[in-house]
């Protein structure tokens, strides 16, 4: 577990963008914060963050592991994306490197090739599209790592098209998302400290990206009290903050200025 949380740490030191980034938000708010959900855990998402975030009127951004979801979920899944919350692509196996944590070693990384692992990523933006109906999708690196059979596959992943944007602090040069894009993963923390973080990034004036994994229950998780106060903030704090999905905001802070 120890290992994990380590992980998790250092894949939120950012963002990767695909162009360089503007930072004028919509309505002249200070501040933009994406609220990103990891791994399609079925009670934290669907039975606890997606209510949450549908009653404080928020959208959220699901990056969905194809191994983790339940058919019986499907229509919830198309309901989530029909109210407006974003499905990304977050593998359908979620490969990580050896040891990160327990997992059959035909899964790890190392046993992948990047032309494998890419046609994984195909085969779970096709589930996506059948289930919101949209042909781009967003991609988040599991365990924040960017290798498959020892090879980076970031720059093949650009090249075929198959995300639109990638959620990803490894390879994040600074000089892409700069300071203003700040990460952060969630992890046992208070409402308290949560809006804290939202404050500093009001402060920046750039986009904050929060990465959650259990809400309520499951694994590093935060409380579904502390999410909603969390919620509660940022739907007070509209007129100068904005919460949008993950490809929004992404699309906002690199369209061209005009
Ligand atoms: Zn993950």
């Amino acid at each position: 577990m120890k290992r994990v949380l380590a992980v998790v740490g250092s894949m939120l030191a950012g963002t990767y963008l695909l162009a360089q980034p503007r930072f004028a938000w919509p309505d002249g708010r200070r501040a933009a914060i994406t609220l990103t959900y990891d791994d399609a855990i079925p009670v934290s998402d669907l039975d606890v963050a997606i209510p949450q975030l549908d009653k404080a009127g928020l959208k959220g951004t699901f990056f969905l592991m194809g191994k983790a979801m339940r058919p019986e979920d499907a229509p919830r899944w198309q309901a989530a994306a029909a109210a407006g919350h974003e499905l990304g692509n977050h593998t359908v196996n979620h490969p990580c490197l050896r040891g990160t944590f327990d997992m059959p070693v035909q899964y790890n990384s190392e046993s992948y090739s990047v032309d494998v692992l890419l046609n994984e990523i195909r085969t779970m933006n096709t589930l996506l599209t059948a289930l919101d109906g949209r042909k781009e999708h967003a991609f988040a690196t599991p365990c924040g790592q960017t290798t498959a059979g020892g090879q980076d596959y970031i720059a093949p992943l650009i090249a075929s098209g198959l995300a639109t944007s990638i959620r990803d602090a490894t390879t994040m040069p600074a000089a892409v998302g700069g300071p203003k894009v700040l990460g952060e993963a969630f992890v046992g923390t208070s409402g308290a400290d949560m809006i804290a973080w939202v404050r500093k990034v009001e402060d920046s004036g750039g986009l904050g990206v929060v990465v959650f994994h259990g809400v309520g229950g499951d694994y590093l998780s935060v409380s579904a009290e502390a999410h909603q106060e969390l919620l509660a903030y940022l739907a007070a704090h509209r007129d100068r903050i904005w919460t949008t999905t993950y490809s929004e905001a992404l699309k906002r802070a690199t369209e061209p200025a005009k």
